[in-house]
């Protein structure tokens, strides 16, 4: 990462001082390596990650696409498939990983969420993506280019590109998927579902804690998820951060370098939870509060409870769940469940219950 970083100011500073060509560097390919043990070690990190993501998902799911409708224009169409290329992985040790693994330049399926149109019609992890629509897909070649674009704006452009063709594919209402799995070519049509773009992702961090990330985004500590436990106590947490997203509780990122670090921290997070690197700076980072006040957790709290409930998820699991949370844990510092809190949450539960037997569409009452 640090190479590429120095790569994108030298760019920078190469466009600023007026210069007309861009030298093109050369750039070393990571050899794959590694003894025999740290690359199972490694297999077995990357693919326990990976499992964990596609749960999340799949957990996340049903809050994410029954409130679509407050998600304003962050929607997508979502098929439910998380993959990667090989060149996704760029540590020497991941690459070996990787081809032990199976991982080539084509996507990678490394997840299938639980539950989505693309689970049902059966595709894996493990599986290969050959084409979209009828499109061959091309592979995922480590470029120049790619590794510019992918330093100074966090997003891989093949990436971006595989996500706009099925979006675009999925304004029709389907859009088919050919995988291969061993040698086997497959074709499944999928009718994508349309869901608020926010994705959760589980992060290497021993303490309880949950925050945003630069691009809105749901980070969960692996503290915190190991703790949660059930469907139900991390669809929760998932409400909660969601809660305060749309709520505007927390400032919208303004500067396009803070955004590109959220890219490149998710894209990591989407690969090995941030393993390899340090998630302490992402959830102690100084620049983003963990605090939001008083008022506002008491808004979120409400708030996370209608989402829930929107999704036919029952309210009273968000109280039984914030009540178990050990006093002694820094997340409580911030989330602290006394009489203050716990009254309002009961209040907003009878509010939803009162709603749901009149019938009445469940929109907050305005404070
Ligand atoms: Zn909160």
């Amino acid at each position: 990462m640090y190479i590429q970083f120095r790569l994108a100011i030298a760019t920078i500073a190469i466009l600023l001082s007026g210069c007309v060509t861009i030298p093109r560097p050369e750039i070393p390919l990571a050899e794959p390596g590694g003894s025999t043990r740290q690359i199972e070690k490694r297999v077995r990190l990357l693919e326990e990650n990976w499992s964990r993501q596609a749960r999340i998902a799949g957990i996340a799911q049903p809050i994410l696409t029954a409130n679509s409708d407050l998600c304003g224009s962050r929607v997508i169409w979502d098929v439910g498939v998380q993959w990667i290329t090989l060149n996704d992985l760029d540590d020497p040790i991941d690459k070996s990983a990787g081809l032990e693994i199976g991982v080539t330049e084509y996507p990678y399926v490394t997840g299938v969420t639980p539950g989505s149109p693309a689970f049902a019609a059966g595709l894996r992890s493990g599986d290969t993506l050959r084409a979209i629509d009828g499109d061959s897909l091309n592979k995922d070649l480590w470029t120049f280019e790619r590794q510019r674009t992918y330093a100074t704006t966090g997003r891989n452009r093949y990436r971006s590109h595989l996500e706009s063709v099925v979006q675009n594919a999925s304004r029709d209402g389907a859009v088919s998927i050919e995988y291969q799995r061993e040698s086997t070519h497959y074709t499944i049509e999928l009718s994508p579902i349309r869901r608020c773009d926010y994705n959760v992702f589980v992060l290497a961090y021993l303490d309880l804690a949950s925050q945003i990330s630069p691009t809105q985004d749901i980070l969960i500590s692996s503290g915190l998820y190991s703790y949660a436990q059930s469907d139900s106590d991390l669809q929760s947490i998932v409400a909660h951060e969601l809660a305060h997203v749309l709520a505007k509780h927390r400032p919208r990122t303004s500067t396009e370098q803070h955004l590109a670090r959220g890219h490149e921290m998710l894209g990591q997070a989407m690969i090995d939870g941030m393993e390899t690197r340090n998630s302490e700076v992402v959830f102690s980072n100084p620049t983003s509060p963990r605090t939001y006040g008083r008022r506002l957790e008491l808004e979120a709290d409400s708030l996370a409870m209608y989402l829930l409930a929107r999704a036919e998820i029952e309210p009273s699991k968000y109280i039984d769940f914030w009540k178990r949370i050990p006093a002694e844990t820094p997340l409580v510092h911030t989330h602290v469940v006394d009489k203050v809190r716990t009254d309002n949450l009961e209040a907003a539960h009878r509010e939803i219950q009162k709603k749901i037997d009149a019938g009445l569409p469940l929109i907050p009452n305005e404070s």
